[in-house]
């Protein structure tokens, strides 16, 4: 806490430049500084909010390979404000949710982004995938866009208090794109694997950007030179990770380095290159290529007291952390990886849009479980004979069951007690009944959105998860995932950096949805009243 001052905004005079609002002092009105938007003066704004998220970042993983990174990671570790303590509120800690909360500073049931899919007035809804739109230039594909989020996002707070401000959100995910620009409609990108390209959707545009066409004509089938992914780890760090090879990596084949696109394509008859490599790390280099495009082509981050926005969502150590696990060489490669690309996002940010004019914000959108091979027998794999076992038991009582609705939820929730690999279950009218008989009850109150039937047994008015260290995975004997309410998949690391905040810890409990917030108010930018986070930095006027 060293340098910290836990005050609250309408405390006395501050020492230092930044602060730390107590728990407990929760924003009330629509500006989170003292200062408005207006009122800034043009040299004390930002030219740039950054907003970036790791996808599956879990909170121990910057810790463990600290001594390896030299890059962004580092930059960021050394030089900015960490929040050790950084924990999701919400108990299905999915991509959508996550992002969605992360944008709006909401829980994910006000958003109403329940989980990555779910069940709406009979149809199967994709998150952001939205049959009304297409992908530019694409029109065989369906797009995407924000319908589906009920809750204004940061980007959206900027244009409105600057309606010429510039909106860039880039992914390798559609959905993460998508969410972190709220509902605006700003030059959001994402990688469709299947064309090979970064494409966007009807929903923002009618046809992509000459520098974007430009982009995945000439740059992208440059990446064909990387069908090789070869170990960068430095082998005096290497053992930072697991080994290399474990029989419960990847297909349980090809579990080691280096991983070559020739041996491990899906079809050999087909031209799958770019699904290939969309297993790899390579793609968040792409990721930030892409950013790069856009701000030259944009012209984003340059004007003087103007505030643009900027969000990178980096989905690789998702895609590497399910087939090879947090603590393997892949996911430390990956990361290391990532050191690099953000050294060189920062580097430009400093070139182009100047040292001490952007502030960032990096957190992840869920953990991720330990394989439980890895975690020395500590949890175990969820069986294809559990979940029939499960499917009779519940069958069963829903066949002797003489009631419906609630009382047939009821019913449900009491069988599911004895069912040992199952944990917490409530019925929805305790979720909605506003008394949570424990934490994970609150968790579940922050996802359950009535109408969107996300969970296992949502249409039976039960809302669910397995017991703790119980991988729901596919029933596979590979890789593994997250999307439970459990610490390890909450977990995340929050860092702030940029002008006029403090370097230095803070172990207080925190949630990553009070960066939206944060960042608004380090950029003066009003955000609404009712958020469930609260700006963690104030900036002092
Ligand atoms: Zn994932």
């Amino acid at each position: 806490m060293k340098g910290l001052h836990r005050r609250c905004a309408q405390c006395s005079v501050m020492l230092l430049v930044a602060w730390v609002l107590p728990s407990g002092c929760a924003s009330t009105g629509t500006s989170a500084a003292g200062a408005s938007f207006q009122d800034l003066p043009d040299d004390s704004r930002p030219r740039l909010v950054v907003y970036l998220v790791v996808d599956q970042l879990r909170g121990d993983l910057l810790e463990r390979y600290s001594p390896a990174f030299t890059g962004g990671f580092r930059r960021l570790l050394d030089e900015g404000l960490s929040f050790t303590n950084a924990l999701h509120g919400h108990s299905s800690t999915e991509t959508a949710p996550g992002h969605a909360a992360l944008s709006t500073g909401v829980h994910p049931a006000r958003a109403r982004i329940p989980s990555n899919a779910w069940r709406e007035e009979g149809e199967r809804v994709l998150n952001v995938i939205d049959y009304q739109e297409r992908l530019v230039g694409l029109p065989d594909v369906p797009g995407a866009s924000p319908r589906v989020l009920d809750r204004t996002g940061l980007a959206d707070w900027l244009l409105e208090a600057q309606s010429d401000a510039r909106v860039l959100s880039v992914s390798a995910k559609d959905r993460a794109a998508v969410l972190m620009a709220g509902r605006s409609k700003g030059d959001v990108y994402w990688f469709d694997a299947l064309s090979g390209q970064f494409v966007t959707s009807t929903y923002y545009r009618s046809t992509n950007p000459s520098w974007l066409d430009r982009f995945n004509r000439e740059t992208m089938p440059g990446f064909r030179a990387d069908s090789v992914w070869a170990s960068t780890v430095p082998p005096e760090f290497a053992t930072l990770s697991a080994p290399d090879t474990a029989s419960f990596e990847g297909d349980g084949v090809n579990t080691y380095f280096p991983h070559r696109y020739h041996r491990e394509r899906i079809d050999p008859e087909a031209d799958d290159f770019f699904l290939w490599f969309e297993t790899t790390p390579m793609l968040d280099r792409a990721t930030l290529d892409v950013v790069l495009m856009a701000m030259d082509g944009e012209g984003i981050g340059r004007r003087q007291g103007r505030t643009d926005f900027l969000s990178i969502s980096f989905s690789q150590a998702d895609r590497v952390g399910h087939s090879y696990g947090p603590l393997s060489r892949e996911q430390m490669d990956t990361l290391l990886r990532l050191d690099k690309v953000l050294e060189d996002l920062f580097g430009l940010l400093d070139t182009r849009v100047g040292p001490g004019m952007w502030v960032v914000g990096l957190t992840g959108d869920h953990g991720v479980m330990t394989m439980p091979e890895r975690a020395e027998g500590e949890g175990r794999r969820l069986t294809m004979e559990d979940r029939s076992t499960l499917e009779q038991g519940l069958s069963r009582v829903a066949r002797e069951s003489t009631g419906q609705g609630e009382a047939l939820a009821g019913s449900l929730l009491g069988a599911l007690g004895e069912f040992t690999f199952v944990g917490p279950a409530f019925t929805h009218r305790e979720l909605l009944s506003g008394v949570p008989g424990d934490s994970l009850a609150t968790l579940f109150q922050r996802n359950f959105t009535p109408g969107r039937a996300g969970g296992l047994l949502s249409a039976y008015g039960v809302e669910m998860w397995f017991a703790e260290n119980v991988l729901d995975w596919n029933y596979s004997s590979f890789g593994t995932t997250h999307g439970s309410p459990f610490h390890y998949d909450r977990w995340v690391p929050l860092i702030l950096m940029g002008p006029g905040i403090e370097k230095g810890r803070v172990e207080d409990p925190v949630q990553p949805l009070d960066l939206a917030p944060t960042l608004a108010g380090l950029a003066g930018i009003p955000y609404p009243g009712d958020l469930d986070g609260v700006p963690l930095v104030l900036r002092k006027d």
